[in-house]
């Protein structure tokens, strides 16, 4: 066995909130995880600010201990190695009372969190990171300051170390437009409103649709895609699906396919890149 063989790949994917790493790219994550890639979560803010039904709250439980519990429920379901939690507090949506806290993440300055990211990056070591794409897949203030202190870390990381501890990729992760309008066709046949999408009304299906990141690399994890259907299932408090019920899980279930789309940030894609299917493609 060479020395390289020994060493595991690594992914770290930087995200805002408990349950991104389920509902947005869990099937990818599992996926390198069920392959023996040590897949390594970090995860900005516990959520405190999620619409949260008392019904899933236990007696004298907070929205973060239950979000957090729900974490690593999913995080365990997908096999993650490690989640590491960067303490900072879910900012809401924007105009939300919440957005004034000042541990809030768009409270803090863009350097801090960048250099905060870097220390994990450079703590992890890993080959390829993930995030957001730029404009944090629905618009969530939070999405898009983890996307932005994300990219500014991996570029500073890049160019103050040394070669060998480098990551060598950044992704982003990218909604699936054609489903988005699909979705946004649907909603609309059954007087649904496709501007206040998700449990928090919060999505606003017709802009996402609009929007035309490309796609570099496209991820098919059909072996396990039970595994992202059992992690998002561990968000129950965010997603208010249950297993085989409700219209938008029915739905859900219709349209989505096993697929996982990324747009590459480094290393530049040339004119002439044909999609790919695996993150760690081509990398040197
Ligand atoms: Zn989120």
């Amino acid at each position: 066995m060479s020395q390289n063989a020994a060493v595991p790949k690594r992914i770290l994917a930087v995200l805002a909130h408990p349950d991104d790493e389920a509902f947005g790219m869990g099937g990818t994550l599992a996926l390198y995880a069920s392959q023996g890639v040590e897949v390594t979560l970090a995860c900005a803010t516990l959520g405190e600010a999620g619409i949260v039904e008392e019904s899933y709250l236990s007696e004298g439980q907070t929205v973060a201990e239950l979000r957090s519990a729900e974490l690593a429920c999913s995080a365990n379901t997908l096999g993650l190695h490690k989640v590491i939690k960067l303490g900072y507090r879910d900012s809401g949506l924007l105009g939300w009372p919440d957005n004034t806290h000042p541990k809030a993440l768009i409270n803090q300055p863009l350097e801090q969190v960048a250099d905060h990211i870097a220390d994990v990056i450079r703590q992890v070591k890993p080959d390829v990171v993930l995030t957001f794409d730029p404009i944090g897949g629905y618009r969530h203030p939070d999405h898009i300051r983890v996307h932005e202190a994300t990219v500014r870390a991996f570029a500073n990381v890049r160019a103050s170390d040394p070669t060998h501890s480098q990551p060598r990729a950044l992704y982003f992760h990218t909604m699936p437009v054609g489903l988005v309008k699909a979705m946004v066709w649907t909603l609309r046949l059954t007087g649904k409103n496709p501007r206040k999408f998700g449990n928090n009304g919060d999505i606003d299906l017709v802009d996402i649709s609009s929007q035309n990141f490309p796609t570099h690399v496209r991820i098919n994890y059909k072996a396990v895609a039970e595994k992202q259907v059992e992690a998002s299932l561990c968000h129950a408090s965010q997603s208010g699906i249950t297993r085989g019920t409700g219209v938008q899980n029915f739905l859900t279930r219709l349209f989505t396919r096993p697929v996982d789309r990324f747009m590459r940030a480094y290393p530049e894609p040339g004119k002439s890149h044909r999609v790919q299917h695996d993150l760690f493609e081509g990398l040197s």
